[in-house]
């Protein structure tokens, strides 16, 4: 029988329910509520995966890499815990371009995609009364994983009236004693907000004056197409030491051949001399699984040998899909819009419900939205911000289109009279 915590009156064993949400579990509730008996196409703009969509196709570079590896069948064994070396050495050159000292392959571990390195930061700072601070709006998934390794977050607020920036003071009221570090994200998930070099050097000054680390979730770093250019937060590494994490998912729109990296941003050794290093080792080998050996392997010609044809491509659709779609949300009454996409592949917009006949707050609003439109948004609920709707738009421009022509006629037919 149930007792309505998940517990039972004859077995004492419960399992850890602090996962919370993701976002493709939010994504699967709305796909689900879609009508079936709509003829037309579903239109997906709550992902982060624009791969299925061929303006996106990844480079023919990055494809003939793995061929090439795979059919060299060197690469059909176990690799080491930390990442093949050649990778590694290239990661550290191709990372080391953007900051004002060298990263050696020693500071680079490659993981399954950006989440393996969340996973593995989280796995190594999680201690009884330590905590660490996360953005929100977010990524859910920093939640569920400090959720089930039982480390303590604390929420610091994005200003969407300053672009999205971090609230330094609230950083500064939350950190006490027991703070690991706090999360950045930039390029933004969920905001599109790119920072600009002197709030990155406010938050590694922050970081400096509480004692904390940077975590640093550059999985969209150089995907920027606004005023602001890609700034690394490892710049900053001689203020305050920074982990890098990132991958070739989102840059190369691949995000299922799970490759990521987590890197020691760390000029003066801080993180080393904490033993920081050694327990991400030691996380990495208790993990026992890594990337497939042959994607590691290619990693060296994939890094090296993509144009910068390959890149100005990619920015300048989205480019154009984020102006067109920024345009197109200020014909809606019930959304606005304070802050144009910068950078990622997402627009957060703000919802409403008081100009709504029937709608009363975001999640109703997607799934109404799902049911009859079959168009697909995530609800910012999901993403920790509530009346908030984040909308993706890396996917084909003639879908687009036809998606904002959908959210228009729903908008207006729900709209108070
Ligand atoms: C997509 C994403 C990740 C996960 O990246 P993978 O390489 O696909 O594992 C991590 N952080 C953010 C903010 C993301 O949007």
């Amino acid at each position: 029988m149930e007792t309505g915590d998940g517990g039972h009156k004859k077995w004492g064993f419960r399992a850890n329910n602090a996962c919370g949400i993701t976002v493709r579990g939010v994504l699967e509730t709305l796909m689900d509520a879609t009508n079936p008996e709509d003829e037309r196409q579903t239109i997906p703009l709550g992902h982060g995966d624009p791969s299925a969509f061929p303006c996106f196709r990844t480079t023919k570079i990055a494809e003939d890499a793995i061929v090439d590896s795979l059919r060299s069948a060197k690469f059909n064994g176990y690799a080491s815990n930390v990442g093949f070396l050649p990778a590694r050495r290239s990661l550290a050159d191709y990372l080391s371009r953007d900051l004002p000292y060298k990263l050696s392959p020693d500071d680079v571990f490659l993981t399954i995609g950006c989440t393996q390195a969340i996973e593995i930061v989280m796995m190594a700072f999680a201690r009884p009364g330590a905590n660490i601070l996360l953005p929100r709006p977010g990524f859910p998934y920093y939640e569920a994983c400090s959720g089930y390794r039982k480390l303590e977050y604390r929420h610091f607020d994005l200003l969407p009236d300053k672009g999205w920036e971090v609230n330094l003071q609230a950083v500064e009221a939350l950190a006490d004693e027991n703070t690991v570090g706090m999360v950045i994200i930039n390029p933004g998930n969920p905001c599109g907000s790119v920072y600009t070099y002197e709030h990155l050097k406010k938050v590694a000054e922050i970081a400096k004056k509480l004692g904390i680390l940077v975590i640093a979730d550059e999985v969209y770093g150089h995907l920027t197409f606004g005023k602001n250019p890609f700034v690394p937060m490892g710049v900053f590494g001689s203020i305050a030491p920074v982990l890098t994490l990132g991958s070739i998912s989102k840059r190369w729109m691949v995000p299922g051949w799970r490759i990521g990296w987590l890197v020691a941003s760390d000029p003066n050794g801080v993180l080393k001399e904490t033993k920081v290093v050694e327990s991400i080792i030691s996380c990495l080998k208790i993990s026992v699984c890594d990337p497939a050996t042959f994607i590691q392997a290619a990693i060296p010609q994939i890094i090296e040998k993509t144009t910068d044809e390959f890149f100005n491509n990619v920015i300048s659709i989205l480019r154009k899909s984020a102006e067109f779609v920024y345009d197109q949300i200020k014909d809606i009454d019930c959304l606005t819009c304070p802050n144009k996409s910068e950078g990622a592949m997402f627009l957060m917009v703000k919802f409403n419900s008081t100009l709504m006949d029937d709608i009363n707050d975001d999640t109703e609003f997607c799934l109404k939205l799902a049911k009859e439109e079959s168009v697909i948004i995530l609800p910012g609920t999901a993403a920790g911000l509530k009346n908030w709707l984040r909308i993706t738009f890396a996917i084909e421009p003639t879908s687009l289109q036809d998606g904002l022509l959908r959210l228009k006629a729903f908008c207006k037919r729900h709209a108070k009279k």
